[in-house]
């Protein structure tokens, strides 16, 4: 029956199961462990032989409901529920990848997760190369006979570049390679990776999933046999959601459309004035038709989404003017919020970015990025009225 609902329909509806007392809005099932009936009964749940909850490192309620419902979204078999985005990165790579494989990812992805691949994995002998984003032949220079991964961001933080997914994917599965895309800043909602080719979903639900600021978590999505070991190492390592933090996700994806869409016209909105105003030397938005890769983008995704970068003329000097000035919009380097936020990614978010990797990544001193939340457009415009 869900398979015929419209996307907002399963948004509200999908995944949801409801106790004997009747309630409407999904329980929270605050519990670490579920009591069995008798002996034999809990033997035969840790057996496997009768399917039912144990201990919420392994299933809870909740968190399951969770995991239906965003399923049902990205149109996936299988979802695992985890305690944050890098949880969600750390538990995809752990359940497909193993000490000696290789993994290859675009150099535009969240800084931590450069630490990820870069170092921490680095120690434990999974090795990363770092390649563009945009450009199909590194993606394939880089494959060897141990690359099990690549790894994905699009539209990337903060320069909103984008990558042709079906592209990647045939690339990708010529050579065997599963193909992971981080869908934090699109979700669902306006983009489904896994309908494109991609193999593995990724979300930090801290973002856009929860969407007014308030709880971290993440989710790995593909199909059942993908997402086994993904789940073994979940269940056995510990990262997973809490039920508390799930139910706040739940209600969440319940307005992840209304939200979202609203999210992407105020950005377009903001993206085309800030392109009129004389501070500003150049935006960064995949929505407006100035962006190199504005074809693609409208063609994989359900508009521009909400991230809008410019670059300001006068530097770094101008840069933190501008966001010294603001006295609505947050500074703060979250996004996802309903909440407006403003940052200055090269001394913040890709501070321990060489200054030449910034460069090269075209990371420049003027360069500022806003999350546009739910606030009025004009409100936005007027707090940002230095640009004028
Ligand atoms: C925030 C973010 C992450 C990490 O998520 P956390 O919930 O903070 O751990 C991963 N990828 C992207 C694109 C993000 O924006």
């Amino acid at each position: 029956m869900t398979n015929e609902w419209q996307a907002e329909t399963l948004a509200v509806r999908a995944g949801s199961e409801h106790t004997a007392f009747g309630e409407n809005s999904e329980a929270m099932f605050l519990t670490s462990s579920f009591v069995f009936e008798n002996a034999a009964q809990a033997a035969a749940r840790f057996g496997g032989q009768e399917p039912g909850n144990i201990y919420s490192r392994f299933t809870n309620p909740t968190v399951t409901m969770f995991q239906n419902k965003l399923a049902a979204l990205e149109g996936a078999e299988s979802c695992v529920a985890t305690s944050s985005g890098m949880a969600a990165i750390l538990a995809a790579v752990m359940g497909v990848c193993s000490a000696g494989d290789h993994v290859v990812a675009s150099r535009s992805i969240f800084g931590t997760s450069v630490q990820l691949f870069g170092n921490i994995l680095k120690r434990w002998g999974l090795e990363t190369t770092f390649v563009s984003l945009t450009d199909p032949d590194e993606w394939k220079a880089a494959i060897q006979p141990n690359t099990k991964l690549f790894f994905v961001e699009t539209p990337s933080n903060p320069l909103t570049e984008v990558c042709d997914i079906p592209a990647l994917a045939t690339i990708a599965h010529e050579a065997g390679v599963l193909l992971a895309v981080d869908n934090c800043f699109c979700t669902p909602a306006l983009q489904k990776p896994l309908a494109l080719g991609a193999d593995i979903v990724i979300h930090s639900a801290t973002k856009y999933i929860d969407g007014q600021g308030r709880c971290l978590g993440g989710a790995v999505l593909g199909k059942k046999d993908v997402l086994e070991p993904v789940y073994g190492f979940l269940r056995t390592a510990g990262p997973t959601m809490s039920a508390f933090n799930a139910w706040v996700f739940l209600k969440g994806l319940e307005t992840l459309h209304v939200r979202m869409e609203a999210h992407a016209r105020n950005a377009l909105e903001l993206a085309q004035w800030l392109e009129a105003q004389s501070g500003v030397a150049r935006v960064y938005y995949p929505g407006l038709p100035s962006h190199p890769q504005h074809q693609l983008a409208m063609k994989q995704q359900k508009y521009g989404g909400a991230i809008v970068s410019f670059d300001v003329k006068g530097g770094q000097e101008a840069a933190w003017r501008l966001i010294d000035a603001t006295k609505l919009i947050s500074i703060t380097a979250n996004l996802g919020d309903a909440k407006s936020t403003i940052t200055h990614p090269a001394t913040t978010t890709h501070s321990r970015v060489t200054p030449e990797a910034r460069v090269a990544s075209g990371i420049g001193d003027g360069l500022v990025r806003i999350a546009v939340g739910l606030e009025h457009v004009d409100d936005l415009k007027a707090d940002l009225a230095l640009l004028r």
